[in-house]
């Protein structure tokens, strides 16, 4: 049991979450919430980033799990990582020194479905993006006549005072908005029609996003220098994560390919034939022979029907059928035929009853609620094995 679930709750995750299930949960909301595309929330961004930094590290996680954030304080297991680095470790966006000399990198998700992963796509990305000014060659104006900003007299920074409250002063500094920090600029004559002195401007760039065959959900598809232009700095790369979307068919478990395939009981005991369509539109049809039993949730598998292997895609791994199995409803059978099946199924064990039993009702259990809620009890139990063993529910 664990002692607290806040990292947890933070990133959308259950605390029996497996380290894939907590990466992807941190994908998503990394994405969602960083700075360049909210940057209203960047609290919510280093939150998200300090639940990750520890759930997706074995040795804190267990220290989380049993002594809640106190432990990791105290266990001075808080790194002090930014955000920032922990979202460019995670998406592979180089170390600080890199990010110093080059431009940034710019992370987009694109949604793929599980037939683009099957058969290998192209996909088209428009992006706005910044480039260097053609008309002044990112200097921003005409050469030769930047000036000192009068403003902040050079220096970049400006000293603003505010009155906090009676009698009370602050002071503090802010960049110089006139010339952006930069101590110089061009007066309007001289400064560059096209760009207006920012050196860059914003163009739309299409960029074709292989898809190939066996890619991964959150696998990264990099283009270098593709990011933002910016004078004097490489620009960073563009790195599309492809994010995928659930098929209703089949759930993807690596490279193997997981469906529920629904029979009848009558189908269950005396032999089917079915028919599959794969996600490249070909018709399979499987069978089995009369009295080969098919039980509740048991599984079949079929070799090399799964997903093609990245760089070898002439390797598939399985397609696995877990069937569930359609009783009929009550009263399918008229009560003086039941005698006619009762001859041809397997006979039933005896009971011993003695006079010191006591015969019950046996109810009906509202699905949903009730039967959740055992099903959880059960699965807690499992986790962390028995305690104190099954316990009766009083109405
Ligand atoms: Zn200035
Ligand atoms: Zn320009």
């Amino acid at each position: 049991m664990v002692r607290e679930t806040g990292y947890y709750d933070l990133l959308g995750v259950s605390p029996t979450a497996s380290s894939d299930e907590i990466k992807k949960a941190y994908r998503k909301l990394a994405l969602k919430y960083h700075p360049d595309k909210n940057p209203n929330e960047g609290e919510k961004f280093k939150l998200i980033s300090q639940a990750y930094e520890v759930l997706s590290d074995a040795k804190k996680r267990d220290l989380y799990d049993h002594g809640g954030e106190q432990a990791i304080k105290e266990g001075g297991m808080s790194s002090g990582s930014s955000p920032m680095d922990i979202f460019d470790m995670f998406f592979g966006g180089g170390g600080r020194m890199q990010r110093e000399r080059r431009g940034k990198n710019v992370v987009h998700q694109l949604g793929v479905t599980l037939e683009e992963m099957y058969n290998g796509s192209t996909r088209k990305l428009g992006l706005q993006k910044n480039v260097i000014c053609e008309k002044c060659d990112g200097y921003g104006g005409k050469k030769g006549t930047l000036e000192k900003c009068s403003s902040c007299k050079g220096r970049g920074m400006q000293v603003k005072v505010q009155q906090i409250g009676p009698g009370m002063i602050q002071q503090f500094q802010t960049t110089c908005p006139d010339c952006q920090g930069q101590g110089e600029k061009f007066s309007a004559k001289d400064r560059c029609k096209n760009c207006n002195g920012l050196k860059v401007e914003r163009k739309k760039k299409i960029l074709d996003v292989h898809i190939d065959k066996g890619m991964k959900d959150g696998q990264k598809i990099t283009f270098h220098g593709e990011g933002d232009q910016e004078p004097g700095l490489e620009p960073g790369d563009v790195i599309i994560v492809l994010d995928q979307k659930d098929h209703p068919v089949f759930q993807r478990q690596e490279n193997n390919l997981i469906m529920k395939m629904n029979i009848r009981l009558v189908e269950a005991l005396c032999g089917f034939r079915k028919t599959i369509q794969t996600l490249d539109n070909r018709m399979l049809i499987i069978s089995t022979q009369p009295g080969e039993v098919i039980k509740h949730n048991d599984f079949k598998c079929i070799q090399n029907e799964g997903m093609p292997l990245y760089r070898q895609p002439f390797e598939r791994g399985d397609l696995i059928i877990q069937f569930q199995v359609e009783f009929p409803e009550k009263g399918w059978l008229p009560e003086h035929l039941m005698y006619q099946l009762e001859r041809l199924l397997p006979p039933r064990d005896d009971v011993m009853i003695t006079d010191d039993m006591e015969e019950v009702d046996l109810c009906e259990v509202e699905v949903g609620s009730q039967q959740r809620h055992y099903s959880r009890e059960a699965y807690e139990e499992d986790e962390e094995g028995p305690r104190g063993g099954v316990q009766c529910q009083t109405q």
